[in-house]
């Protein structure tokens, strides 16, 4: 058999005449006397390329035995399509048929289904047209993270991903042990001592690289993580899941407003990457899911971010004449509600918070002269609310350790990360972007379960 050619290449390629092999997964098989269509998908683009069968040229068994969802390899003359909708298409000469799929029981027949249903059959929607086009998006969003900091000079660490320290406070941890956990060793107390452990104590999934990037920004200057971190917040929205994966830099000798411009940049960025390099995907999800999706997109790449404090926030919540399912008052954290309501009414573009009252940000967080804020900064998003967050770091040793007392944060687990405010501090800066609601934002899409392969929610870690 000749060298195989992807669909991609061959949508493009003018080469008729030419004998060309394709492989692929079969979307759909229709006829007309003895004439076969066959509608071919490699997953290389959406679109799938036409296969024509002339029956009578072929054993009754092979053409039989291809049907929708069976994998195939076609060997055949690319031609000028006669039909409406392609440019090229396939006279078949072979066919190979490697893995057929009963069609009683192959569940992605023609019709369409809905996302709750491809969820539990996650095994096999990254063959709909939706979940190719999900993929190939995460794949570019991926490969435009490492290029846009790569070419800023950036350097691409790898924080741990099983962490000693519980004390970042982003949220609800798992834990990680080899303790039998029938019968655990015991401390005298009849607590687990988790002395006998494998690390020698407690160990959990980590919330978080920050910590550890923020300590190679301090030798580095300009750093990123992009891993995957666990949280095992019990919230079962539309917009957490319990694993995902986050990009989080972290830079020396940037200031809060240094952060922000960097922020707006990356998204901005990631925004024109995919617009440009996959187009064909964008069109079908506005087309199928959200038709605002493309000039939302474009919306956000040509406007400037608005840029307000906290307090300013709460003041236009308060006046605003609208009904909240949850409080607002200073001092309460904002849900994604008035995230929304900011954004999506108020001021109609994506909108940088910053100068958050420090009891509802992290302990690291830069303390403001006001004794009452910190130098927090959150980018709220159209349709998602929160993408971003991040801040300006404490870099203050004194500072940074009565916060850590406060908060009654053990301080023994982080005895390294202050030892960074004694040797050398400088003012830094960084934030973390949650990718799996970059994709949402950037798919249209409304469930973070849809937007990564395999998700990890409450009560489901199936596949
Ligand atoms: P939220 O209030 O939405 O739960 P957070 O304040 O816990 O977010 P951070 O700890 O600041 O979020 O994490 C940084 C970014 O990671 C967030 O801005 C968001 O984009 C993303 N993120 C946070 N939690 C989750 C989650 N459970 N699933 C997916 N993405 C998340
Ligand atoms: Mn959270």
């Amino acid at each position: 058999m000749k060298k195989r050619i992807k669909i991609k290449d061959l949508l493009e390629s003018t080469d008729f005449g030419k004998e060309i092999n394709v492989k692929g997964w079969v979307r759909t098989k229709r006829g007309i006397k003895t004439i076969a269509f066959i509608a071919l998908n490699d997953g290389s683009v959406i679109h799938n390329i036409q296969v024509v069968v002339d029956i009578t040229k072929f054993d009754e068994k092979t053409v039989k035995f291809i049907t929708t969802g069976s994998c195939i390899g076609v060997t055949g003359i690319l031609t000028e399509s006669q039909g409406k909708g392609q440019a090229v298409e396939i006279q078949a000469n072979e066919i190979e048929v490697y893995g057929t799929a009963d069609p009683a029981s192959y569940p992605l027949q023609k019709k369409g289904h809905t996302l709750e249903f491809l969820r539990e059959i996650a095994h096999l929607r990254p063959r709909t047209n939706t979940f190719g086009a999900v993929l190939r998006i995460r794949h570019a969003m991926s490969f435009a993270t490492h290029k846009y900091f790569n070419d800023k000079g950036f350097y691409y660490i790898h924080s741990p991903i099983i962490t000693g320290s519980d004390a970042e406070g982003a949220g609800e941890m798992f834990r990680v042990t080899i303790l039998d956990d029938k019968n655990p060793p015991l401390k005298e107390d009849g607590t687990v001592d988790y002395n006998q452990d494998f690390f020698g104590k407690e160990t959990n999934l980590s919330v978080s690289g920050q910590l550890e990037a923020e300590l190679t920004a301090l030798a580095l200057s300009e750093v990123y993580t992009f891993g995957p971190t666990f949280r095992a917040e019990n919230s079962n929205t539309p917009r957490h899941l319990a694993e995902f994966w986050m990009i989080e830099p972290e830079m020396a000798f940037y200031d809060i407003h240094d952060n922000m411009d960097l922020a707006e940049e990356l998204l901005k960025f990631l925004i024109s990457y995919v617009l440009e390099y996959c187009s064909e995907d964008l069109r079908f999800l506005n087309n199928f899911y959200d038709n605002d999706l493309i000039s939302r997109l474009k919306f956000i790449v040509e406007n400037k971010f608005v840029r307000a404090v906290y307090s300013e926030a709460v003041e236009i919540l308060l006046n605003s004449g609208q009904k909240f399912e949850f409080p607002v008052k200073w001092g309460l954290d904002l849900q994604a509600e008035h995230e929304r309501y900011l954004v999506e009414k108020h001021f109609k573009k994506p909108v940088i918070l910053t100068d958050y009252p420090k009891e509802i940000k992290a302990f690291y967080m830069k303390q403001n002269d006001d004794g009452k804020t910190v130098r927090a900064m959150d980018v709220l998003f159209p349709k998602i609310g929160e993408i971003i967050g991040g801040s300006q770091r404490e870099e203050n040793y004194d500072r940074l350790y009565s916060r850590i007392k406060e908060l009654n944060i053990v301080e023994d687990e982080l005895w390294w990360y202050l030892e960074t405010r004694k040797f050398g501090t400088v003012f830094h800066s960084g934030f973390g972007l949650g990718f799996e609601r970059m994709i949402l934002f950037m798919t249209g899409l409304g469930n973070i379960r849809d937007v990564i392969p395999f998700p990890r929610t409450p009560r489901n870690a199936e596949f």
